[in-house]
């Protein structure tokens, strides 16, 4: 690598599950960089070692994953996002100062402005089954574009009414057994619980009492077709996958590093979804 290269890397413990290396070395190529995306696996006792001489290890940015989004908000400056959702996933350095934010939010958001454009605006109602923590990201990018009411079904009430706590009265905790109705005037109905997922207990709801426009979106990407999402489309509702989700919330950190905004491609979809098929 020469002396111009700019390098960015996921930090996680593990890591190798990460397909952002995939995503972000796709678009350098892309866009003919001079640049590169790397993967570091560091255990959480050396992680705020790692993260204070970021740039001395020639890094202008990185991305975080599992388990250090928390102390990884703590060591920068969170910005409205970071900060609500209580994770930063994305770090860059701007004046020399080490900032922050939370991509899921804009992903989530985005893929859904790719799928239905305007879908906010006669959104209705929706309702987030889950209340871990991509819940809290759905929630706040939900709220920030303008949807007044979110029921949040979760295994355990408690994490419902705390998401509540966080964010105020347009989040109502609701029951399973309140979703039948619930859903008669639900505009988007968003799976973040990691039901569905490869080697997980599928997510069984009856998707009948939803109107014919409503919105179905599920996080999880693995398997792509998750059983909610094959229901939904079996009932000709429009839908937006976790892999959507996941390469929309990648573009930011991107530019902030790189300089380029790059597009979400038909063509890296494809590459990212041979991968996932592995
Ligand atoms: P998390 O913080 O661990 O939360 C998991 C959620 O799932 C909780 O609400 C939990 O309920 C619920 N849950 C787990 N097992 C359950 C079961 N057997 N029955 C009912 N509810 C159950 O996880 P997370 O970070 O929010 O991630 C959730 C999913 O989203 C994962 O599949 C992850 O891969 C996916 N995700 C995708 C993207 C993307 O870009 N597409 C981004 C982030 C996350 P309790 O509170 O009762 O435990």
């Amino acid at each position: 690598m020469g002396e111009g290269v700019r390098a960015a890397c996921v930090i996680g413990w593990p890591v190798r599950h990460s397909r952002s290396p995939l995503i972000h070395n796709y678009w350098i190529k892309q866009y003919n960089l001079e640049a590169d995306y790397r993967r570091e696996e560091i255990a959480p006792e050396t992680f705020t070692d790692f993260l204070a001489h970021l740039s001395e290890r020639g890094y202008v940015g990185a991305n975080i994953t599992i388990p250090h989004k928390e102390a990884a908000l703590a060591m920068s400056e969170p910005d409205d996002r970071a900060r609500a959702v209580g994770a930063s996933n994305t770090l860059w350095y701007y004046n020399g100062r080490l900032c922050s934010t939370n991509t899921d939010v804009e992903g989530f958001t985005a893929n859904l402005d790719a799928a239905v454009p305007g879908w906010d605006k006669h959104a209705g109602d929706a309702v987030v089954l889950g209340a871990g923590g991509s819940a809290r990201g759905i929630v706040y990018g939900l709220i920030e574009r303008g949807i007044g009411k979110i029921h949040v079904v979760n295994r355990t009430p408690e994490r419902a009414a705390a998401l509540q706590a966080r964010f105020g009265q347009a989040v109502q905790p609701a029951n399973e057994a309140a979703l039948p109705h619930l859903l008669t005037r639900t505009g988007l109905l968003v799976n973040t619980t990691s039901l569905g997922m490869t080697g997980q207990p599928p997510l069984v709801i009856d998707l009948e009492p939803l109107p014919q426009q409503a919105l179905v979106a599920d996080l999880v990407y693995a398997p792509l077709e998750t059983p909610l999402l094959a229901a939904a489309r079996a009932r000709g509702l429009v839908t937006a996958d976790g892999l959507g989700m996941l390469l929309h919330q990648a573009v930011r950190g991107f530019q902030l590093w790189f300089g380029v905004r790059p597009d979400v491609t038909r063509q890296l979809r494809t590459l990212v979804e041979t991968d996932l098929v592995k």
